[in-house]
């Protein structure tokens, strides 16, 4: 049998569902997380959801999101719903090394998996994959899934809202080259389930505190280093950057695009320190991969125009490594 039919049989009968999604959730990871819940739901099952840490507040307002367990602040909890669990969706990443602690769990718990992904290069972790590298977003596989399972009489406005806003995240506002035309049409569907697009784009983009705008004007400003012969722009970030402005989580998501607003620049790089490592954001124009740069130097990967990774060096030194790597593709760089 084919997988969409296995899973169909699965989901005829009452399973104890868990959905999970990377650490330091982005909109695609949670609107297609959520997106799938009410789904799951409305199927009568048991579904719970667990990011593995807690996400930002411009994440918090999708219907359903007041369900979610965050498996850092509750891990006995998640614990035990992953112990009896039966099925695992594993949504919007490729590595189970990218969920942490969770991971683990999830790696030794006996529950059939099934992968939702659109990341290049996954591992081979779970029973069924619904995986697609060209798709813009897991949220659009999630449709897809949807689709598959028979199922486009359970759509409504809850389970759009939620696949609307992880598309428009993940193709940066229809911008990246993933934005196909069936795209348009999953998005021209989502609206006919009236939901309120504008409200959508307005919680995702326009609720800057003051001190995180004035933030991006000042790395624009103060910290962005274009190099116009490697064709890049880096933004390395210290401590006293991040404090000077009281950044709160998921503050510089969206920081890494500013870069290649310049004509010339083709790469883009953000560097922040974190608690344990330096964590690296990686953005390109065409046909130049980041993902392999992330896969082969910074323990990361994603996909070829928007990947990320990490370092154990110091900000500055993860910052001329990169430096290296970009020399050492100068020629790939001049032809892009
Ligand atoms: P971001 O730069 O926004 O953190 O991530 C860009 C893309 O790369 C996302 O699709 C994200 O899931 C993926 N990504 C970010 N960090 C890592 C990582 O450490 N490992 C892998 N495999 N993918 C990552
Ligand atoms: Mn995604």
């Amino acid at each position: 049998m084919e997988t969409a039919a296995n899973v169909r049989e699965l989901l005829s009968s009452p399973q104890k569902i868990i959905i999970t999604t990377h650490q330091r959730a982005d909109g695609d990871a949670i609107g297609s997380s959520l997106g799938l819940f009410h789904y799951l739901k409305k199927k009568n099952q048991e579904v719970n959801f667990i990011s593995p840490t807690d996400y930002p507040d411009f994440l918090k307002w999708m219907p359903g999101n007041e369900n979610a367990i965050i498996f850092e602040k509750n891990s006995e909890k998640s614990r035990a719903l992953v112990d009896q669990a039966t099925l695992i969706f594993c949504l919007d990443f490729n590595k189970l090394y990218r969920l942490e602690d969770l991971g683990m769990l999830i790696e030794k718990s006996s529950a059939t998996k099934i992968l939702i992904d659109h990341h290049l290069e996954p591992d081979d972790f779970a029973l069924y994959q619904f995986w697609d590298p060209g798709a813009s977003s897991t949220s659009e596989l999630v449709y897809d899934f949807i689709l598959k399972m028979d199922d486009v009489p359970l759509m409504d406005s809850e389970i759009a809202t939620c696949l609307y806003a992880g598309i428009l995240m993940d193709t940066d506002r229809f911008r990246v080259p993933t934005t196909s035309p069936s795209v348009h049409r999953i998005i021209a569907d989502l609206m006919g389930y009236g939901i309120n697009h504008t409200g959508i784009y307005q919680e995702l983009y326009e609720t800057f505190s003051e001190s995180r705008l004035r933030f991006f004007g000042y790395c624009i400003r103060e910290k962005l280093e274009v190099i116009k012969d490697l064709r890049c722009g880096i933004i390395a970030l210290e401590k006293e950057d991040l404090n000077r402005f009281n950044i709160q989580l998921g503050d510089t998501e969206g920081l890494v695009n500013y870069p290649l607003w310049i004509k010339d620049v083709v790469v883009s790089a953000l560097i922040t320190p974190k608690q344990k490592e330096v964590k690296l954001s990686l953005r390109s124009k065409g046909n130049f991969s980041v993902e392999k740069i992330c896969r082969e130097h910074f323990d990361g990967g994603g996909h070829r125009n928007a990947s990320g990774g990490s370092s154990p060096l110091s900000v500055q030194e993860t910052r001329e490594k990169l430096i290296s790597i970009f020399a050492r593709s100068k020629n790939e760089l001049q032809q892009c």
